[in-house]
């Protein structure tokens, strides 16, 4: 049981399929995630990784299976799927910020729309926000005036804006400049250390190792793998692992 007293799952995913046209993506994938869990999920290239995150905000549809987050099946359409969206963050290697809306309005931009929040109190908290990944000085500037780093924290910023239950981050420091991945990192393990439950596809050890407790290991559309950081890195059973292993270490 977790701190909040509840057993259920966050995100439950079972035997899931999904197909794009002749190509099997995600083959009969079974994945629980618990609250306040942090679930790393690394593997080649084509393995299926970002289906997978995209499936459990219900931005790609299955085939086949079930996805439940927070004990309801996952919502198709309507209220229920923007819900869904507000719940579930997303932080996408490609930053994906409103170029022409400053960094304090990408922030509040949703919590106004979508939540009904009034500007002045969505603006504190985006300030509060802004402050907590470290930019706060930058708040009145355009994304194209900040670093890429900036930019990706802008983005983690404006997912913990919605208040989601769990971030999803897929591959969120790949696009960044060596020198500005681990400004990125730190404000991830900062999360992880607050309790928020997060499924972060990346390749950075050093963050599996300081944040994850499990790490999934997905290739050619199946979980292959399954282990604590510290017996996937050190002691991975499979061929499939030790050889991704061997090339990415
Ligand atoms: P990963 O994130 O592990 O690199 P992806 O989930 O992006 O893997 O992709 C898995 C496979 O599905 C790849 O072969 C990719 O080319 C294919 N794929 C992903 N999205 C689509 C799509 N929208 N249409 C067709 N094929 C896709
Ligand atoms: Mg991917």
């Amino acid at each position: 049981m977790t701190e909040n007293g509840d057993a259920t799952p966050l995100v439950r995913v079972e035997n899931v399929n999904k197909n794009f046209g002749a190509l099997h993506v995600l083959k009969d994938i079974n994945l629980t995630v618990s609250r306040g869990e942090v679930v790393v999920v690394i593997g080649p290239s084509g393995g299926g990784k970002s289906t997978l995150c995209r499936a459990i905000n219900r931005l790609e549809a299955i085939d086949s299976g079930t996805i439940t987050f927070d004990g309801q099946p996952l919502p198709a359409e309507g209220k229920a799927l923007a819900r869904l969206r507000s719940e579930v963050g997303m932080v996408f290697q490609s930053f994906n910020l409103f170029a022409h809306k400053t960094i304090l309005e990408n922030v509040t931009l949703g919590p106004i729309r979508v939540r009904g929040i009034p500007r002045e109190q969505a603006e504190k908290r985006g300030m509060e926000l802004l402050e907590r990944v470290g930019i706060d000085s930058q708040a009145g500037k355009y994304p194209a005036q900040l670093s890429g780093g900036q930019q990706q924290r802008t983005a983690i910023a404006r997912a913990l804006a919605m208040d989601p239950k769990m971030i999803l981050f897929d591959e969120p420091t790949s696009a960044l400049d060596p020198e500005m991945v681990q400004e990125v990192l730190d404000v991830m393990i900062g999360l992880a250390r607050d309790g928020m439950t997060m499924v972060v596809v990346t390749h950075e050890m050093g963050f599996a190792r300081r944040a994850a407790n499990r790490v999934v290991f997905m290739s050619e559309g199946q979980i292959v793998e399954e282990n604590t950081p510290d017996e996937f890195f050190t002691t991975p059973r499979t061929d499939r692992a030790k050889d991704f292993l061997s090339k990415i270490l």
